[in-house]
């Protein structure tokens, strides 16, 4: 029989770990129902407990019959002892909690025990797991490796309980079924462990073989090195067809084409990243470096078509042969011929129009430039095929800047445009000389470039800013009627449409010429394209209004190279560019697309026309096809710009026309004058006179002095309209 009262409270007491151990514990309460009692011990720095039979503490505690005192007992092992044994028996698996633990095992030489019949009830669960685990790693070097180690779901996860203690792992294995094959599974541990190294090993390897490479073919010291590696290596995948000089010249009305310029020494120096990839003969691929938000560099990759791509090693022959060289003969055919390069400033544009710049400032090959190239395919025809027509070649070389226009070969003098009540538009004064041969016309080019650069600003820095319009003329030699008309344009570079929002006035009025005349232009193409009935908003602008005769009639063709530059620097330039050039002829990037540019719907336009100055509904159309870039604000601002342009040319008219009135004025007064100094004058005669010269010159003088009052009410209002803008911008 147990004496149950011999369990007290406080004594010390060995007890038997499920793994066989024993050692010593407290009893911290007793049951006697139960005949059971609960018993705590220390261990891993924690206080750990459970509740045992008091059958299993009496034959382990023979002492307990003869009685006990407590705080009487010597505990049988050390923290260090326990935690070891805990460890090397746990790895080890070599006691099976199944069968019962050899007793002797310590050297206690005590017999009996009930193995396996306890239950654990720790209110610490989890924290023996982690005490287990942690020399585990201990030696297994870095952290990675030990997280991804301790993902491995542990045995007893796997049956749906926790892993919490060997006592559980004991009753786990203890199921049918579950077997704990502790020595294979050290093993396997071991072999992944073994295997991770290796894999990990084999990594580092490859990435300083990458590494050694990328330091001998980049400068990794360099931000960018990636992006140009990941462009490398997508050139690398590549087959590249690119345009000969074999390849067939296909006649479009209207052709839209692209030329990538290479990067010049200055780039090269700065080691620009070249982002563009011309793959054949009418693609061409941009790769806009990105970043991610977790800094990961990405390339996206984005492809355009157009009717041909030039890559940086096309010359100016081959650009000059598939673009404007197939209109030549068109205005032979009474046709009218427009050729226009387009794109950022530096970008190649004046290089393919006025030739290649072959050393110092401002000399220019001016042979290879496709103004010269054009003339010199004109007289070779006129010799030729065309030469009994009766043509005569005439030239014309002006620059429209900020919507006036200068003429190249007569001084820089301003010249007035007009539209006449048939809407045949001339521009007032123009000279047009008579050419004879292809050297002519580089003389003139020449002639005019000096004329267009001089001044105080840089070449590129004035060009940037205007348009240059070179025209080769034939005229019917007996009536000098008009035949036919090349205009060759180097337009202002496209970014300076941004120019709008300048704080000064004059680059700001600038910028919206530009702004207005490129989306006039696109639309004036886009026009041409739907032929028949196309509401032509040429009058958007001074240079769609001086060409406004190109763009209609089914024998007008049209051509236009965008220049783009190759620098990683330019990409949002080069990308603002194509998108536009894609929207002139809208080919898609996929297989061909024949036909025309999409419509747009100008009804709503046609009907709030009436109400609106011939200026402003053209505006009203290039908003409605522009959605996405015109605003309200814009509009408001281009339509302030026109009516101040409009008032400054009637005010400069009237200004002129009051110096001419006034010196006859001054001549009558004189006159007048002189009749007061006869002795019999008639005085009511003269007063009369005077009168009326006075009330003349008032009138004349009140009425400019309304138009400056009104004039200068616009330009408070531009300003004012500017800085909203760009309040808004900002915002
Ligand atoms: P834009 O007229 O568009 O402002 P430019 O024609 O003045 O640009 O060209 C800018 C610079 O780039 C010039 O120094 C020019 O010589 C050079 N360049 C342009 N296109 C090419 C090309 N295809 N090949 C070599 N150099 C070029
Ligand atoms: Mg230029």
């Amino acid at each position: 029989m147990m004496d149950m009262s011999r369990m007290k409270i406080g004594i010390n007491v060995d007890i038997q770990r499920t793994d066989g151990r024993i050692h010593s514990a407290v009893i911290s309460g007793v049951n006697p129902e139960a005949k059971s009692v609960t018993v705590e011990w220390f261990e891993r720095g924690e206080t750990k407990g459970k509740e045992i039979e008091a059958e299993a503490i009496f034959s382990l505690n023979p002492h307990l019959g003869e009685g006990s005192k407590p705080g009487g007992r010597e505990t049988h092992s050390s923290q260090s002892q326990l935690n070891d044994d805990d460890d090397e028996e746990y790895t080890n698996g070599s006691v099976s909690p199944t069968e019962p633990p050899p007793l002797a095992g310590k050297g206690r030489g005590k017999k009996g025990g009930s193995g396996g019949t306890v239950s654990y009830r720790s209110s610490n669960r989890g924290t023996v797991s982690n005490a287990q685990e942690t020399p585990r790693f201990s030696n297994r070097g870095s952290a990675r490796s030990r997280q991804s180690y301790a993902t491995r779901p542990p045995a007893t996860q796997q049956n749906g309980q926790a892993s919490n203690g060997q006592a559980e792992v004991a009753e786990v294995a203890k199921k049918p079924g579950i077997p704990v094959p502790a020595d294979r599974r050290k093993s396997n541990c071991v072999k992944e462990v073994e295997r991770i190294e290796q894999r990990r090993k084999e990594r580092r390897d490859k990435q300083v073989a990458i590494k050694e490479q990328q330091d001998v073919e980049y400068d990794t010291g360099d931000p960018n090195w990636q992006f140009a590696a990941m462009i490398k290596e997508f050139r690398a995948h590549l087959e590249y067809r690119p345009l000969t000089s074999s390849d067939p010249i296909v006649n479009h009305q209207i052709s839209v084409c692209v030329r990538c310029r290479p990067l010049n020494k200055k780039e090269c120096a700065k080691k620009e990243v070249n982002v563009l990839t011309v793959p054949n003969k009418e693609n061409v691929i941009v790769h806009e470096p990105k970043t991610k938000v977790d800094l990961t560099k990405y390339l996206e990759n984005q492809n355009f078509r157009f009717d041909y791509a030039f890559d940086e090693n096309a010359t100016n022959e081959i650009v000059y042969r598939y673009t404007a060289k197939p209109l030549v003969d068109c205005i032979f055919e009474s046709g009218m011929a427009t050729c226009f390069a387009y794109g950022q400033t530096g970008s190649g544009k004046t290089h393919t129009m006025g030739g290649e710049f072959t050393g110092g400032r401002g000399q220019q090959e001016c042979a290879k430039g496709i103004y010269c190239l054009a003339a010199r395919d004109v007289f070779k025809l006129l010799h030729t095929k065309f030469k009994k027509a009766d043509l005569v070649v005439g030239s014309s070389f002006f620059e429209i800047y900020s919507g006036k226009v200068f003429d190249l070969l007569n001084k820089k003098q301003k010249l007035r445009v007009l539209e006449d009540h048939k809407g045949q538009v001339q521009i007032v004064g123009l000279k047009e000389e008579v050419i004879t041969s292809a050297d002519d016309v580089l003389r003139l080019v020449a002639h005019g470039n000096n004329v267009r650069t001089s001044g105080v600003t840089s070449a590129n820095q004035h060009s940037s800013r205007s348009h240059a319009v070179f025209q080769i003329i034939l005229r019917k030699k007996s009536t000098s009627k008009l035949h036919g008309k090349f205009s060759l344009i180097d337009l202002a570079g496209n970014e300076r449409g941004k120019d709008t929002n300048s704080s000064d006035r004059q680059t700001r009025m600038e910028g919206a010429e530009i702004n207005k005349s490129l989306l006039a232009l696109k639309e004036c193409i886009r026009a041409l394209g739907r032929k028949a009935g196309a509401y032509l908003p040429f009058r958007a602008s001074k240079l769609t209004q001086v060409l406004r005769d190109s763009f209609i009639g089914d024998k007008s063709r049209t051509c236009m190279i965008s220049m783009i530059s190759p620098g990683m620097g330019c990409c949002e330039h080069t990308l603002n560019t194509l998108r536009y050039a894609d929207r002139v002829k809208e080919l898609g990037p996929g297989g061909r697309v024949e036909g025309k540019p999409a419509e747009i719907d100008l009804s709503d336009n046609y009907n709030n026309m009436g109400a609106m100055s011939p200026q402003n509904s053209a505006l009203a159309l290039l908003k409605t096809a522009n959605q996405d870039e015109v605003t309200d604000e814009m509009m408001t601002f281009h339509e302030k710009v026109n009516h101040m342009q409009e008032l400054e040319e009637e005010i400069i008219d009237d200004h002129k026309s009051l110096i001419d009135s006034s010196q006859k004025w001054l001549t009558e007064q004189k006159k007048l004058l002189k009749q007061s100094d006869e002795v019999d004058y008639d005085v009511e005669a003269y007063a009369k006179q005077l009168d009326s010269l006075l009330g003349k010159k008032i009138d004349e003088l009140v009425l400019l002095r309304e138009k400056v009052t009104n004039f200068r009410k616009d330009i408070q209002e531009e300003e004012t309209l500017s800085k909203n803008m760009k309040a808004g911008k900002k915002k």
